[in-house]
């Protein structure tokens, strides 16, 4: 019975992870961060930080291809290997694929969009501009909002999602979290990203 559960566990962890590759690996490269301050510092709203967002965008969209990859296996796995392994793995990709189709049907938002890039250079523009709340005005990302650094305004009233800088909170707690908000904002704590 343990080893049944077992194995239809491993496969759908491994698929979790397999899912979330793109997520969690290729933003936290150091040398893609070298423009940022470290987490959790507030970031600075410029053209670096609206092409992360549109990149965090894609990596997110990435786990529908990466998803390929279990259920490829759990398919092969259900024919010819473990039909428990694979079915762990099919069931969590497959999941995967159905929910974010499906939130994406219903308009459920993404952690990061085009949309958010795009009232973040709204941001970034009006800070520039005869409009702006002060004359030295510097927006900058916080963890619940966009503030003005000089003069203290919230300029947009958007909870920063997890931008892929490698965490403040170490490997292991960082990847944990990571793994089960999808990099959406948790905003029951305050050092929270
Ligand atoms: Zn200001």
């Amino acid at each position: 019975m343990w080893a049944e559960f077992f194995e239809f566990f491993s496969g759908a962890a491994l698929a979790y992870l397999i899912t979330r590759i793109p997520f969690l690996t290729f933003p936290r490269v150091k040398s893609w961060n070298e423009q940022f301050p470290p987490h959790p510092e507030p970031i600075y709203v410029d053209g670096h930080l609206i092409q992360r967002v549109l990149h965090m965008r894609i990596f997110y969209w990435l786990a529908l291809v990466f998803a390929i990859i279990p259920l490829t296996f759990g398919w092969v796995s259900l024919g010819h290997g473990s039909a428990l392994f694979g079915f762990g793995l099919w069931t969590v990709a497959g999941w995967l694929v159905l929910s974010r189709v499906t939130a994406f049907i219903a308009g459920e938002e993404a952690p990061a969009t085009k949309q958010m890039a795009m009232r973040l250079q709204n941001v970034k523009n009006i800070s520039e501009s005869e409009d702006s709340c002060c004359p030295f005005a510097q927006p900058m990302w916080e963890i619940t909002s966009v503030r003005c650094k000089s003069c203290g305004k919230v300029l947009l009233n958007e909870p920063r999602p997890d931008l892929g800088r490698p965490r403040s909170d170490g490997w292991i707690m960082g990847f944990i979290r990571l793994l089960v908000s999808d990099g959406r904002p948790i905003m029951s704590s305050d050092e929270e990203e």
